[in-house]
């Protein structure tokens, strides 16, 4: 874990409209149960996030947001650590985050901030960063997009190591504390 969050530079043209239209093609979902007015406000605080990062390199992605009260048995099912707030399936393009990320929850932000040692604003900018750092390399491995990670938040990156073995098709990268990524199919919406 990285504790230089939170130093991001604001990106300055000619990447603007890059970006805007690199946002145009991301796609935006909340899991069901997700209260209407909470999804739009919460998609709006990721959106404000992920311009920030150089995603004009990452093609369209798809963001979906999950509510706590079902995260842990989609977690589970899925054979990925509960308590990390964050996934990531390479082949779908898609990336999940809790909604205790977004301030949500009281209990579960108490759990994740003493999990991770973390304040919340930290931890769900190291979550995005974290899975970009997934997304943008098709990175299966943690401790690369770790790594990945912290250059992304220090306004590098993305750099990619290539590698034949990161490109397996349908890892799901969301492991952590020594879980290995499973092979699955996204059928969560
Ligand atoms: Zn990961």
């Amino acid at each position: 874990m990285c504790p230089a969050v939170g130093q991001i530079v604001s990106e300055v043209a000619p990447s603007d409209t890059a970006r805007a239209k690199a946002m145009s093609v991301q796609e935006f979902h909340c899991h069901t149960g997700y209260p209407l007015a909470e999804c739009q406000k919460d998609l709006l605080h990721l959106k404000s996030i992920l311009t920030r990062y150089p995603i004009e390199a990452l093609g369209h992605w798809t963001w979906v947001l999950v509510r706590s009260q079902d995260w842990k048995p989609i977690s589970r099912t899925l054979r990925l650590n509960p308590d990390s707030p964050a996934f990531t399936a390479l082949e779908p393009r898609e990336t999940f985050l809790e909604e205790a990320l977004f301030f949500h929850d009281q209990e579960r932000i108490a759990e994740l901030m003493k999990e991770w040692q973390q304040s919340m604003p930290k931890l769900l900018e190291l979550a995005v960063s974290h899975e970009l750092g997934h997304a943008f390399c098709a990175e299966p491995n943690e401790a690369t997009a770790d790594r990945l990670g912290e250059q992304l938040r220090k306004g590098l990156g993305p750099l990619c190591q290539v590698s034949s073995e990161a490109r397996k098709k349908g890892v799901v990268a969301g492991g952590r504390h020594g879980l290995e990524p499973k092979n699955f199919q996204v059928t969560l919406r």
